[in-house]
């Protein structure tokens, strides 16, 4: 018998170690846009740019998700896919286009999967696309991402992005353990501090226009994330302004620059 308590308590407290091991991403700066695409010539989105996006050591990979109209969430940004819109077009209509790469349409759940082989440093920067056909569609939506990643046990290896502030606020109140950035450029540190998201990311014009921005979301303990910096210059500037993230269709540039600066 006491043999059998030891145990019990031996299993439970090694459990508890493994439930508790931290995830540490890498020590870079850098988010692939749509993934590490450009270099190899792969296709945004797919999962082999997130793959080199892992590969290359980024901290982060980025990538969009929209759902079609039979409630399938897939990945692709634009609201087409092969001139079909997403919205109005059942999985297995569009399904029947591949990507140029050969690799079929990724759903959220396959590509989220791809995401957590082999990788230990790369966060998987989960962009949620607005809907235009209103609040009930875009709580859906959000309902839906939230439960496919806690289904594949992802929640530890995601952040949310998207220009919907409703979307994020609903992600909030779902799972207030959720990472969340805003993207739309139009509200202070302040405001999403105030409404308990965790982070800005946005575009370097939004943080020239509003020069405070970097410093007062620091000072909050905001999360500061900014789109799409491919030019070297711009991307000095930011390392320097010591940004969280910098997103970027160019990660190994950025990758080389993090390394030189820091
Ligand atoms: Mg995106």
């Amino acid at each position: 018998m006491r043999k059998l308590i030891i145990s019990i308590i031996y299993i439970t407290l090694i459990s508890c170690s493994t439930l508790k091991q931290k995830i540490t991403f890498a020590n870079n700066t850098v988010v692939a846009h749509r993934g590490a695409w450009k270099a190899n010539n792969f296709p945004e989105n797919s999962i082999a740019s997130l793959k080199e996006g892992i590969r290359l050591g980024c901290a982060d990979s980025e990538f969009d998700i929209r759902m079609t109209s039979d409630d399938s969430l897939i990945i692709n940004h634009d609201p087409n896919f092969n001139k079909l819109p997403v919205k109005k077009t059942t999985y297995a209509e569009l399904e029947k286009f591949k990507l140029s790469n050969g690799e079929k349409l990724p759903t959220l759940r396959e590509y989220i999967l791809a995401g957590l082989e082999n990788n230990k440093q790369t966060q998987l920067v989960c962009e949620i696309k607005p809907t235009d056909l209103g609040k009930e569609r875009a709580e859906k939506i959000i309902k839906k991402v939230l439960a496919t990643i806690k289904e594949i046990k992802a929640e530890r290896m995601v952040t949310y992005i998207s220009f919907d502030y409703y979307m994020l606020q609903v992600i909030h109140l779902l799972n207030p353990k959720a990472t969340t950035q805003y993207l739309n450029g139009d509200k202070s540190p302040e405001t999403i501090k105030a409404d308990s998201l965790t982070g800005l990311d946005y575009h370097f014009a939004d943080f020239n226009k509003n020069k405070d921005w970097i410093g007062d979301a620091k000072k909050l303990g905001l999360t500061l994330n900014v789109w799409t910096v491919n030019d070297p210059q711009l991307m000095g500037f930011f390392l320097e302004n010591k940004l969280d993230f910098i997103t970027t269709n160019e990660p190994e540039v950025l990758l080389e620059l993090f390394k030189k600066i820091k």
